[in-house]
């Protein structure tokens, strides 16, 4: 699966709500531009693409960059040059063989110079039919503007830091540490007045949404050690001694609280009100 943000042009692709071109800026370009690859995939499967497809020649075709349908630009030394614009324009000027459409991937669109930039233009001002462009860049104002204006912009961001048990107790995250365990002792063992708590023991202390998507992050993996070790699947859940109030919970009530909290770290990445999600997070689990 790609980035929800970018997995969702696959259903506008078969709504035929897809535009013709994207900017994508990420904070990852490689891994974007392996999202961006598999939405082509899942675009061009001629089978019932499911994740990693096998079975036909077309992705495989994509995994090993050999779809003619499918070009993706480089920068050649520093820049992307014109002629490396101008081969792509003579490449897609035929109606594709194996594909209903032409999908071309710019990676790093900044490197574009004026003079390739201006080869591209006069492609996006004659939109074809049946090619999606793609331009993917790690900071869009360094995108020629004219190319820019052009483009339908998508923020792509992958996460920076993967937390898992073993960096939980690094000193980056001693702070988050800190204060899930003071919010999981409101939310958990004091519990009236809830909503506050947000404004109280979160938004005091932490304000990026970045940051609160790292704190329930290690909120979740709390829930998820105890989850394990109330179904005797080991004791990790010792490391959080004191959170031993958590060990009250069943694992069924442990179970739900995962689910809460794996649905906060979806829509939060969304553009959602932070305050809002989190008071909506709160009367969900003053419910369970
Ligand atoms: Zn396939």
């Amino acid at each position: 699966m790609a980035l929800k943000e970018l997995e969702k042009l696959v259903k506008y692709y078969h709504e035929n709500k897809i535009s013709h071109v994207y900017l994508v800026e990420t904070n990852n370009i490689d891994a974007c531009l392996n999202d961006v690859k598999d939405i082509a995939k899942q675009i061009f499967c001629s089978d019932k693409y499911t994740d990693n497809c096998v079975k036909c020649n077309i992705c495989n075709l994509v995994d090993q960059n050999y779809l003619p349908s499918l070009e993706i630009i480089e920068p050649d030394g520093s820049t992307i040059k014109k002629e490396q614009i101008l081969d792509l324009k003579r490449k897609f000027s035929t109606v594709p063989i194996y594909t209903k459409d032409n999908i071309y991937i710019i990676k790093k669109a900044e490197a574009m110079n004026q003079a390739s930039a201006n080869t591209m233009l006069k492609f996006l001002e004659e939109p074809e039919e049946h090619i999606i462009g793609f331009f993917i860049t790690t900071n869009l104002n360094n995108v020629i503007p004219t190319i820019r204006s052009r483009c339908e912009v998508i923020k792509a961001m992958y996460d920076i830091h993967e937390l898992n048990i073993d960096s939980l107790f690094d000193e980056q995250n001693k702070k988050f540490l800190d204060i899930a365990y003071k919010y999981l002792e409101k939310i958990e063992v004091e519990k009236n007045n809830s909503i506050m708590y947000n404004k109280e023991v979160v938004i005091s202390q932490i304000t990026e949404r970045e940051d609160i998507k790292t704190l329930f992050k290690i909120i979740l993996i709390i829930y998820e050690e105890f989850f394990k070790s109330s179904l005797k699947l080991n004791n990790k859940a010792q490391l959080f001694a004191n959170m031993h109030f958590l060990s009250n919970l069943s694992s069924q009530d442990l179970l739900k609280r995962i689910k809460l909290v794996t649905t906060f770290l979806d829509d939060i990445s969304c553009n959602v009100n932070l305050e809002l999600l989190l008071d909506k997070f709160i009367i969900e689990l003053s419910d369970i």
